[in-house]
């Protein structure tokens, strides 16, 4: 069997996707790779493809049990045989897994890093041939990264006690340069081939709103996308806790997550989410690691997020399986107190000196204006996620909100002039928050201690809010009218070509978006369009008939076998059979996602009910082209 033969029998594709081939070479080839590729982009076949094809066992080594758990089962539905070794078995458990091993019964072991250096672990890994580490989720070995874990440094000492050096590949999702250097240097791969494909998830639509109530604006939304499942971030348990709560009295079948709750109730909520029992699931960030439910199709965060790097992981969690799915922000000014607060009561690392700690400080402090300013922008919004991780984007991506709404030119000089005139007459000794604050005639204690109720500029634009005067200073920073220092204060500093504006040699012209009556007719039209999923642009009402008892079909089958839906098939692959309309087994197996063994469970009992539905004849289900 080669590697085009594997992907189809055990996994049901017909091809690789971009990077997995390249990547499954080289490691077959003997070198030690690293793949950089985001969410969805199908890391796991990667590793998984080409440890069936090399002599020996493949350990994967992965930071959480509940992905090591979701992952076996779907090997194990695919007919490979994997197992897993971590803290959620018994001690007996575990030898009776590694006895199993030790026999030659798996050729994939995903382990948990704590469990490398256990003595039981090393006499076993003594005994047989292990051809490759993986090391899932790499980035965890970074402390420049988002998740450090120190127990991903055993994985290096367990490498260098090993007889035989393994192929060591490793893949993680983030792509910053010094977590990629990191990898490289820390796990020590000898002169890899490296990977990194193109952050962009393309169907995935992003937005930003400013709701006046984002209670009514969630329930609206869940309401409009009542047969689907989403998760709703919000930025504490108290929000949770409420939100939770008013969706329930409003009869939508929700469930929640966040550490303050018993792991038991975790335990169960976040099943009911898996098997769709609760399509909804309102959480904190404390959910969603090692969640592989493909089929979340809408993100939305209540609040806004420390870092853009947490927004893109956590947004990335919907349409995983490539349908098109949306990822909405809801920003109000009140979602940067919350984050500084709860930065500044950010536990910080006990072995950090005081500069190192003030260094974590400062990188969060620019992390979160990084995020502020997403919310703010009137450009791209894709763009700006992909600049933010070092790549290029389009200045239009048709598939964001910025791209699909209608702007207006609106003349700001006189509000640019007064800014930085306000810059000047505080001798540039402040931020953003103090200089709008001073602009709009706010009263708050901080501005009275500084002293600038006296400032000429106090007041000067009390016609505008501070959110509307904030919009402007960053359009003039992006601009280059301005610039902020770079330390943890941020000064705002006036650049030579502010002068230009100030003697009114120059005008600022800022795009704005429609005024907000307008913009929410606009975006619920939008919306409106837009929740139709491409399930149902692509197949017609006999064909969405069919899915919805294909759904069923497989949603008793997940029952009876305790698995969550999507592991026996992804929704993609029910719409291909009501596309394909498979009528006997060698249709089927052209289904994707359909291989040879989950063909064997179940390939008759689905062919049943469409065999039934269409009494044997072939009909169009679908609009269009396939
Ligand atoms: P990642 O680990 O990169 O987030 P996964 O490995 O979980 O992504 O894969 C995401 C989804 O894409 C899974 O449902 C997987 O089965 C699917 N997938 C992976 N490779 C392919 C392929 N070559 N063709 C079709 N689907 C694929
Ligand atoms: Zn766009």
């Amino acid at each position: 069997m080669d590697k085009f033969d594997i992907l189809k029998k055990y996994f049901g594709y017909p091809d690789f996707r971009e990077g997995q081939e390249t990547l499954i070479d080289s490691i077959l080839s003997g070198k030690d790779v690293l793949g950089i590729m985001p969410t969805g982009a199908g890391k796991s076949i990667c590793y998984q493809v080409p440890a069936l094809l090399l002599p020996g066992i493949t350990l994967v080594v992965s930071p959480l049990i509940s992905l090591m758990k979701d992952q076996v089962h779907a090997l194990n539905q695919a007919g490979i045989h994997a197992a897993y070794i971590n803290s959620s078995l018994s001690e007996s458990q575990i030898s009776k897994a590694l006895q199993l091993a030790a026999a030659g019964q798996y050729k994939i072991i995903y382990v948990a890093p704590e469990r490398l250096e256990t003595y039981e672990f090393l006499t076993f890994v003594e005994r047989v041939e292990i051809s490759m580490l993986t090391v899932d989720e790499a980035h965890c070995i970074s402390q420049w990264g988002q998740d450090f874990r120190p127990s991903y440094l055993k994985i290096v000492q367990f490498i260098n006690r090993l007889r035989k050096r393994p192929i060591i590949s490793a893949f993680t999702a983030t792509a910053t340069e010094n977590v990629k250097e990191d990898i490289v240097c820390v796990l020590g791969l000898e002169n890899p081939y490296i990977l990194v494909t193109g952050f962009d998830r393309k169907n995935l639509y992003f937005a930003v709103e400013s709701p006046k109530k984002k209670d009514s604006y969630v329930i609206n939304y869940i309401r409009e996308h009542d047969t689907q499942s989403g998760i709703i971030y919000c930025a504490t348990r108290k929000n949770v806790e409420k939100l939770y709560e008013k969706l329930k009295d409003e009869g939508v079948a929700v469930t929640k997550y966040h550490a303050g709750l018993e792991s038991e109730e975790r335990k169960k909520n976040q099943e009911d989410f898996i098997y769709d029992n609760c399509p909804v699931m309102i959480a904190t960030n404390a959910f969603g690691m090692g969640i592989d439910k493909s089929n979340v199709r809408y993100v939305i965060h209540y609040n806004m997020p420390q870092s853009l790097e947490n927004y893109y992981q956590e947004a990335g969690r919907a349409g995983r399986d490539g349908e098109r799915a949306e990822c909405i922000l809801l920003y109000s000014a009140q979602d940067v107190a919350i984050n500084r607060f709860l930065l500044d009561n950010k536990e910080q690392n006990s072995e950090y000196t005081k500069e190192e700690i003030d260094a974590v400080r400062e990188r969060d402090e620019e992390r979160l204006q990084a995020m502020i300013f997403y919310c703010m922008t009137t450009n791209c919004l894709r763009e700006y996620i992909l600049k933010y991780f070092g790549e290029k984007g389009n200045s239009y991506c048709g598939n964001c909100l910025n791209c699909n709404r209608e702007y207006e030119e609106s003349d700001v000089t006189h509000a640019a002039k007064s800014i930085i005139s306000c810059i000047l007459e505080a001798r540039q000794r402040y931020g953003i928050n103090v200089i709008a604050g001073i602009l709009a005639g706010d009263e708050r204690a901080k501005l009275r201690e500084y002293g600038v109720f006296s400032y000429k500029s106090y007041g000067n634009l009390r016609e505008m809010n501070e959110v509307e005067i904030k919009r402007i200073i960053n359009y003039m920073l992006t601009e280059g009218l301005l610039f902020q220092t770079n330390d943890k204060y941020m000064l705002l500093k006036i650049s030579p070509e502010a002068d230009e504006v100030l003697h009114g040699n120059r005008s600022v012209i800022m795009k704005k978006a429609k005024t907000e009556p307008e913009k929410e007719k606009e975006s619920a039209v939008k919306s409106k369009s837009s929740s139709k999923t491409r399930r149902s642009d692509t197949l017609n009402s006999r064909g969405l008939e069919l899915f919805e008892q294909l759904r069923e079909l497989r949603t008793a089958i997940a029952r009876e076998e305790g698995m969550p839906p999507y592991i026996i098939f992804a929704d993609k692959s029910l719409v291909d059979m009501c596309v394909k309309v498979p009528l006997n087994k060698s249709d089927m197996l052209k289904v994707s996602g359909v291989g040879e063994n989950k063909y064997a469970r179940y390939g008759e009992r689905f062919l049943d009910v469409i065999r039934e539905y269409t009494g044997g004849v072939r009909e169009k289900f679908y609009f269009g082209n396939p």
